[in-house]
């Protein structure tokens, strides 16, 4: 199984995939778990970037070599199940530029495609308390724009991979009802 687990900053995929990967280990099955950016980020340090959240301010064309690496790379990697967190879009100066295009989305194959989501209000806050993340605060009406863009481009990722969709909500307190959810949705729990 190939599960990608999308969704737009500070929503908490990191959390909600770890948490998610706990549960589905305790049924013997070989899990992994690869973060998109991490693993572009290997490359990214060839470049001189030190700072994951530098990479989204290269040039589209640095940022689309590192994308259809990572995803190369990624494709590779071999287990029962294999959660990939990542971006369905990352916000440039030329505008929204999708983190799963048609060749990045075909290399990686997903069986199975997650949307985390969160309130606006919610996905501010974090922003704001991760002091960890160089993150783009947004207002909340911004991150209510973020995240239909997110809905969309999910749908378009179904369509095109044919891979079934799933829509998970990370309220605040609500992580292990999230790691549930996905856990139930795709089959790893019964
Ligand atoms: P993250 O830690 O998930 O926020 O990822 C760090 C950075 O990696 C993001 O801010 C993006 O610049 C980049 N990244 C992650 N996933 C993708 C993707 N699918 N396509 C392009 N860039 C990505
Ligand atoms: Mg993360």
């Amino acid at each position: 199984m190939r599960i990608v687990v999308a969704g737009i900053p500070g929503v908490g995929k990191t959390s909600v995939v770890t948490q998610t990967v706990e549960v589905a280990r305790k049924s013997g099955l070989k899990v992994e778990h690869l973060v998109f950016g991490s693993v572009m980020m290997e490359e990214a340090r060839r470049l001189g970037i030190t700072d994951r959240d530098a990479i989204r301010n290269l040039p589209i064309v640095d940022q689309r070599e590192l994308q259809t690496s990572a995803a190369r790379k990624i494709a590779k990697v071999e287990a029962d199940v294999l959660f990939v967190d990542t971006h369905l879009f990352i916000k440039s100066s030329e505008g929204y530029w999708p983190g799963l295009p048609g060749n990045a989305l075909s290399t990686l194959s997903p069986t199975n495609l997650i949307l985390v989501e969160a309130s606006p209000k919610e996905i501010v806050a974090r922003r704001t308390n991760d002091i960890s993340r160089g993150r783009d605060l947004g207002t909340e009406k911004e991150v209510s724009d973020e995240l239909s863009i997110a809905r969309n481009m999910l749908c378009a990722a179904a369509t095109l991979s044919g891979a079934p969709m799933m829509f998970v909500q990370n309220g605040d307190g609500c992580l292990n009802e999230a790691a549930m959810t996905i856990t139930r949705g795709t089959g790893l729990k019964s």
